[in-house]
């Protein structure tokens, strides 16, 4: 394997991937691969993709055989703990929050059970799949119960009498609901995040990270920004400003044959909702039009 190429793991197969694939198709990396196999190659950066279980994206930074990762905060979080409650030193970083993946580690009991808070969670039996991030929630709060750690089928525990609630990962909450259970308590908000191996790097890939941070930080400011242009009379433009969301400074455009008019330019970092419109219309504002940007570098 060339040492002058990143490598980075991402989920082979599962909820993760295509947002993954997605991201690095964003940020311009074109790669080379069928699904199935195990390592795709960057035809147009030097950086590789590893295809893999999500729950071993940690360990591979951590073993320093990937200098990057994209994973679950869940997942990393779980990692984290364990390291430490073994004893062993962290290898890895959190270098950005990326806007997928989103879910949360929750405590459910079974519908009909009543539930006042983390004192209830006394000396029950709690099935999961994440023990030390549940161990470290109950340890915070001085609750003493045990925990069931499983494999998978968390949501059929208490069913199966195993357990008398469980702690696991919900994003909709359909699947509690259909197995009669109820969300109570958030352990843990969780999204996808890009970690790094804390360790120095060759400069020519450590400036291939710096590109890759930039791109994807870009990518996600796109995602949520707008192009916004409209006709403003002179004396609104302090009330229009005020309403343009989340945008820095506006370009104004004298507009030929109209003295006491201009065109206001604006780059909205948030979405921009009819009432926006609506509002800015009232203010005076006319000839409104908001255009998706492509790409953004700052
Ligand atoms: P693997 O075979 O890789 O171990 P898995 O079954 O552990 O797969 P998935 O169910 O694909 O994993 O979930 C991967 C990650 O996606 C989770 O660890 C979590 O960070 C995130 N995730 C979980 N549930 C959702 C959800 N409903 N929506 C979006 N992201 C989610
Ligand atoms: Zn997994």
């Amino acid at each position: 394997m060339d040492e002058l190429r990143l490598k980075l793991a991402i989920q082979k197969s599962g909820r993760l991937t295509d947002p993954s694939l997605d991201l690095l198709a964003r940020c311009g990396l074109k790669i080379s691969r069928g699904k199935d196999q195990l390592m795709a190659y960057g035809e147009n950066m030097p950086l590789d993709v590893l295809f893999v279980r999500d729950d071993d994206i940690p360990d591979l930074v951590q073993e320093d055989v990937c200098d990057l990762g994209l994973v679950g905060l869940n997942v990393l979080e779980e990692k984290r703990l364990e390291l430490a409650a073994r004893g062993h030193p962290v290898r890895f970083q959190q270098v950005r929050k990326l806007d997928f993946g989103r879910c949360r580690l929750s405590l459910a009991v079974p519908q009909g059970t009543s539930f006042s808070g983390a004192e209830s969670l006394r000396g029950r039996r709690i099935a999961t799949t994440y023990p030390f991030l549940l161990e470290n929630y109950l340890r915070e709060r001085d609750i003493e119960a045990e925990i069931v750690t499983l494999s998978g089928a968390v949501e059929i525990a208490p069913r199966l009498g195993r357990a008398d609630l469980i702690c696991d990962l919900v994003s909709t909450g359909s699947t509690l609901q259909a197995n009669h259970l109820r969300e109570v308590e958030t352990v843990l908000e969780s999204h996808a995040v890009l970690i790094r191996t804390p360790l120095a790097l060759a400069p020519l890939k450590d400036e291939w990270v710096e590109r890759l941070l930039m791109r994807i930080d870009g990518v996600q400011q796109v995602r949520e920004s707008k192009y916004i242009m409209l006709h403003a009379p002179r004396d609104a433009l302090p009330q229009i400003r005020k309403l343009l969301p989340g945008s820095e400074s506006p370009t104004i455009i004298p507009l030929e044959g109209f003295p006491d008019k201009v065109a206001v330019h604006a780059v909205c970092r948030e979405n921009v909702f009819w009432e926006t419109l609506e509002s800015l219309k009232k203010a005076g504002a006319s000839a409104l039009l908001v255009l998706p940007v492509e790409k953004m570098l700052a």
